[in-house]
């Protein structure tokens, strides 16, 4: 019976394996499962080749529980092993990769998944570990190899009777939580769901109905408990696939979502290899509740769910699987970033998506705009957060103006050309993003023959402003704001109505009521059909206000400044007012004039709007 020394030159490194990993101790059961499938596809490869002529048999990999012997067995149907082999792989190369990854990785806290720690994973959980297993190899006896978590190993004849590893884990006092049997379940559908072989673990009971109306009877079948889909569908030909196996498959990977908008299926093998498929969720206008929902696989074994490093973070918005063996696993997340493969991945991914839209924005022009509500988001992040996607996206993101139109950047320019360009020649984009709060207004450039977009997601802001910073010949201005006065149409276009003196009276008696600071009074010519007065706010000083609030500053850095605008051509002004005898009267007006402005701005607050309420009750009186 021989018993031997795993390694001669280094310390014991059970105890180490035991601890490091403490956090992610459950990868051990991907580890030995993924071993499984390795043995049992070099099986199958070795029998396409005709290496092997015996019965393959069922291919499946079993796993299963044993509470009162405490242990957590493995079982596969793969090429098992020769004694040599057990002596040379699990001795040797299994030992020393185990030790060479803990040499490397001892003060990484972070390596994705931890993949290649492999068999001696087993002792993080197991305080012995026997391996029984059989060669394919006719000739060759079974044997028995035996650990007990130091570096001596034993090897006895084996029992096993046909081709295959059970690995037997005796899970240690510490790890018990190993034994049972939803932990395990749970495991192997976390890692193991997507295996291209079945894996089975123990039976569950199934209800079947058969007979018909009244004599429809439940019957309940007892079968096998299999995990896993072993033929997903990112792993298909895309021709072979319809759209509802499309629409089936996110439902496996998130069950209970809302159906996705679309999806795009990558397969490439040059110059790495990766399939998978990407879904556009519904987005409306949530952005942190979506995120981090692709899957990370590595040849259908699950890696991970934190692809942050793998693709641009825009990205992640999206659901679905990526696979790829090339995506190096067991290195740190910082290394990761810097690696060749991963940039390749990532910018063939970006280009997918990117070419996806356009196809679909070209082809579907009417789809892609009722999707646009769910798609704004992703495509505006997008192109805020990566210059190669931008320079895609900038062709096909669209605006929406207030009609329900929506228009490329390029052909709403064209549209708004003769109408809204300011005296220094910039295009003026005029939005809203409260279309309720911005009535009146939205209804006065619409008198104007103005167009309003409408921008209310919550990455509109960074929106408009990366997109002046790119086009530097546009501005976006919200309706309110004080700057569409600038409008080359609006300039000159309507005489005063007053002389220069009944102007400078109409001047006086709006100063002499309005005197809060911050507010500037101005007397402009404006049409009839205008208000007679409003108050707008300048574009600048409230973008700064909101940039500030953004970053948790005080409000009040800024004085809140705003502009009275006074249209003297307004009936109410050049005549009514400039008719009026008594004082009293006058002021009476001027200040409910004001106040119905400052209302219409959402101003008018608190005590100021009590005593405005209580007025204009009174008037009716
Ligand atoms: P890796 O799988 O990365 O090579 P492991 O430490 O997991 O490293 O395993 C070392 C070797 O042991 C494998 O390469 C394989 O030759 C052998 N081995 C492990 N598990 C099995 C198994 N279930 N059936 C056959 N051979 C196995």
């Amino acid at each position: 019976m021989p018993k031997g020394q795993i390694s001669v030159q280094t310390e014991n490194i059970f105890p180490i394996i035991k601890q490091f990993l403490y956090s992610d101790q459950e990868i051990f059961l991907r580890e030995l499962v993924s071993n499984a499938v390795d043995a049992t596809s070099k099986i199958k490869t070795l029998s396409s080749r005709g290496d092997f002529k015996g019965e393959l048999g069922e291919l499946r990999i079993e796993v299963a529980v044993d509470k009162e012997a405490k242990t957590l067995t493995i079982s596969d149907r793969g090429i098992g092993m020769t004694e040599e082999e057990v002596m040379k792989y699990l001795n040797q190369v299994a030992f020393s990769s185990a030790e060479d990854f803990l040499k490397k990785y001892k003060d990484e806290s972070s390596i994705i998944g931890h993949f290649g720690l492999g068999f001696y994973s087993a002792f993080m959980v197991a305080d012995k570990v026997e391996v029984h297993t059989k060669s394919y190899k006719k000739t060759k006896k079974a044997v028995i190899w035996a650990c007990d978590g130091n570096p001596e190993y034993n090897i006895e004849p084996g029992t096993r009777k046909d081709r295959g590893t059970d690995i037997v884990l005796h899970i240690s006092e510490d790890s018990v939580e190993y034994l049972e049997e939803e932990r395990i379940e749970g495991l192997l559908k976390k890692y193991c769901k997507f295996l291209p072989f079945e894996i089975k673990f123990g039976t569950k009971t199934e209800t079947t109905y058969e007979g018909e109306g009244e004599e429809k009877e439940a019957v309940e079948t007892v079968v096998d408990n299999i995990i896993n889909n072993p033929h997903p569908a990112w792993k298909k030909s895309p021709r072979s696939l319809k759209e509802e196996d499309y629409k089936k498959f996110y439902n496996e990977l998130y069950p209970y979502s809302a159906p996705p908008l679309f999806w795009i299926h990558l397969n490439i093998d040059y110059p790495f290899n990766l399939t998978g498929i990407l879904y556009f969720p519904k987005l409306g206008n949530s952005i942190e509740v979506q995120k981090n929902k692709i899957q990370l696989y590595s040849n259908q074994v699950f890696v991970t769910d934190d692809v942050k490093e793998i693709v641009p973070e825009f990205l992640t918005l999206l659901h679905g699987v990526i696979d790829s063996p090339d995506i190096p696993l067991n290195v740190s997340r910082s290394y990761l970033q810097s690696d060749q493969n991963v940039k390749k991945i990532s910018g063939y991914i970006t280009k997918k998506v990117a070419d996806k839209l356009a196809n679909l924005f070209k082809k579907k022009r009417d789809d892609y705009q009722d999707k646009w509500n769910d798609l704004g988001v992703f495509v505006k992040y997008g192109m805020l957060s990566e210059e190669k996607f931008h320079d895609k996206a900038v062709k096909f993101a669209l605006l929406k103006n207030l009609e329900g139109e929506y228009h490329t950047i390029e052909e709403y320019r064209e549209k708004i050309k003769a109408t809204q360009t300011d005296k220094y020649d910039k295009q003026v984009f005029l939005y809203t993003n409260n279309a309720k709060e911005h009535h009146s207004f939205v209804e006065a450039a619409k008198n104007r023959n103005l167009d309003v977009l409408e921008l209310d997601n919550v990455i509109d802001g960074h929106f408009m402003q990366h997109l002046e910073h790119k086009l530097s010949d546009i501005t976006f201005v919200r309706v309110d704001s004080d700057t569409t006065d600038n409008l080359v149409q609006t300039e000159d276009t309507t005489e005063s109505l007053l002389t220069e003196k009944e102007t400078d009276k109409v001047k006086g008696l709006f100063e002499a009521q309005i005197n809060q600071p911050g507010a500037s009074i101005q007397l402009k010519p404006l049409s009839s059909d205008d208000q007679p007065v409003v108050v707008t706010r300048p574009e600048f000083m409230r973008r700064m206000k909101e940039m500030q609030a953004m970053q948790g500053m005080t409000m009040d850095a800024f004085p809140d400044s705003y502009n009275v605008v006074v249209n003297t051509n307004h009936p109410l002004i050049a005549e009514k007012l400039l008719k009026m005898r008594s004082e009293d009267k006058k002021t009476e007006f001027v200040r409910h004039l004001y106040n119905l402005a400052l209302l219409n701005q959402g101003m008018l607050k608190g005590e100021d709007l009590t005593k405005f309420i209580n007025r204009s009750i009174e008037f009716l009186k």
